[in-house]
């Protein structure tokens, strides 16, 4: 049984339309995860049971329970739509873990709703198996993230190209309060409404900033300076891992700074910053390097829709938002920099790291590495002075090895002037590398794999996904087939989302 204590629901009604969830033909449970089951003081034995698949498909909404869709606008590939909302999702309600933390509890793919549009409000097996994979792979990584309770089948096909099996994820938050949110009051000019969700957000999420200011203004120019903050961190994580989001619409940016909304996306396999997945990103918008500015002009438009609660007068709104946006850069690049130390094992900072780097990454770029190997890689080469084998395992990487000759010795230098320094000794460097460099991030080819042999009922590679991919800085040598970068051949170019 879920303990519920619903909030959301008290706002006003125009922030959601009660809905309930669609009847399915057949619910089968197909994973529950039962350390967040335990966070959040739900018997995860129950959620596995029949009556668990009948609450976790919609087909009997749990005692408790506050089914409803959020109301939300947001910027898709740049281009403003000021109503979508929950299309395929049901919050049914929030449960205080034994963290003390508020989380939603959402069902995706549970039916239609008044936000649906031409939708039919359901979830294909395959993007909701990858979600579940890649959410808490996520947050293995220790990167902030949505998370999966559970996936169910519904013994229903859903119509896209094809016909193909249905499912319903069981997605928790620390909320579903989106840039989005703000902007579908903001383009009904409905200030009330604006602040009520200030106010809301804030206690929720920011609950020390909340503490600590006074009255709308304060309170908005505070959330938005917070939100920049969260974000900078978030991508400079994202960045450290080679996950490309794909799909950054502001309907997708959270205020609580964690990665939601996994549809089209995938982490590199060789490094290249323009590489984008998703087959509806033309442009590359959304690529991999551009994930920093377009974070930013996303928070640009949560400034946009707070300027009327931050000051009547528009120029003097304009300008303390300005003053928050303009933080960004410093701040994103000063965690990015953290992150990139910490892969690279180098815990002090020096004003050369930031060209170090940049120079690292021309160099993969120019020579097809793959990221998550090489970083790992990096970690036996750190754990000597000298290394010819480790170094050969890493050359080996580059399609041109001189690349890697040429750099190596500069981070020598940088590690020697580190030892110099009285750091630690290479077998701490090496073993923080390691906790900083995973052995295991879902592979792109993997999760393709995966989801095929779901669809063929045997959910095997599935379940080791997630036991592997729960300790990925582990080094797992009877997974490393899980590990291994793909052929040529293996390598997929485009994903969908799924809807
Ligand atoms: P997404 O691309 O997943 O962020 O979704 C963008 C918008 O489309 C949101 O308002 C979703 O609720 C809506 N949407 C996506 N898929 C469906 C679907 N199958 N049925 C109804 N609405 C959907
Ligand atoms: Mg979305």
């Amino acid at each position: 049984m879920f303990a519920f204590d619903n909030q959301y629901v008290r706002l006003p009604e125009r922030f959601w339309r009660k809905v309930a969830p669609t009847v399915v033909k057949a619910p089968r449970v197909l994973a529950v995860n039962g350390p967040l089951a335990d966070l959040l003081g739900v018997d995860a034995a129950w959620l596995a049971s029949q009556a668990g698949a009948d609450a976790l498909s919609g087909n009997v909404v749990p005692a408790g329970a506050d089914p409803i869709a959020l109301a939300y606008a947001g910027h898709q590939f740049g281009g403003f739509n000021p109503q979508l909302g929950d299309g395929r999702a049901i919050l049914l309600g929030e449960i205080v873990g034994k963290d003390g933390l508020r989380r939603d509890v959402q069902l995706k793919g549970s039916g239609r709703t008044p936000f649906s549009r031409g939708g039919d409000g359901r979830a294909a097996l395959g993007p909701v198996l990858r979600e579940y994979v890649v959410s808490e792979a996520m947050f293995a990584l220790g990167i902030p993230t949505t998370r999966s309770l559970a996936a169910v089948e519904t013994g229903e096909t859903v119509q896209r190209e094809v016909p193909l099996p249905g499912a319903v994820l069981t997605r928790v938050a620390r909320s579903h309060v989106r840039v989005g949110t703000f902007q579908f009051f903001a383009a009904r000019q409905d200030r009330e409404a604006l602040e009520a969700l200030t106010t809301h957000t804030l206690e929720l999420l920011y609950p020390d900033t909340a503490a600590s200011v006074t009255g709308a203004s304060e309170s908005a120019l505070a959330l938005l300076d917070r939100a920049i903050a969260a974000h900078a961190y978030l991508v400079a994580r994202w960045m450290g891992v080679g996950f490309v989001h794909g799909v950054m619409n502001t309907d997708n940016t959270s205020l609580s700074g964690e990665t939601i909304d996994y549809g089209p996306c995938a982490f590199l396999d060789e490094y290249d910053p323009a590489k984008r997945f998703s087959s509806i990103d033309h442009q590359g918008r959304y690529a991999f390097g551009n994930q920093p500015q377009i974070a930013l002009w996303n928070l640009a438009r949560l400034a946009e829709a707070l300027l009327e609660v931050i000051d009547p007068v528009e120029d003097v709104a304009a300008e303390k938002v300005t003053e928050r946006l303009d933080t960004f850069a410093s701040r994103f690049n000063e965690a990015y920099a953290e992150v990139m130390r910490a892969k690279l094992g180098i815990p002090t900072k020096d004003e050369t790291d930031n060209a170090l780097i940049a120079d690292l990454f021309e160099r993969l770029a120019g020579s097809e590495v793959d990221f998550t190997l090489f970083f790992r890689r990096l970690c036996d080469v750190a754990a000597s002075e000298v290394a010819p084998s480790a170094d050969l395992n890493v050359a080996e990487l580059f399609a041109h090895p001189g690349a890697w000759y040429d750099w190596a010795p500069r981070w020598r230098a940088r590690l020697a002037a580190e030892r110099a320094g009285g750091g630690p000794s290479d077998e701490q460097r090496s073993a923080a590398m390691r906790a900083a460099n995973p052995a295991f991030i879902p592979r792109n080819h993997r999760i393709e794999e995966m989801i095929a042999a779901a669809r063929k009922g045997d959910l095997a590679p599935f379940q080791r996904m997630n036991l592997v991919l729960a300790r990925p800085y582990v080094e797992q040598p009877e997974n490393a087939d899980l590990a291994r970068a793909p052929k040529r051949e293996e390598r997929v170019t485009a994903t969908f989302c799924g809807t």
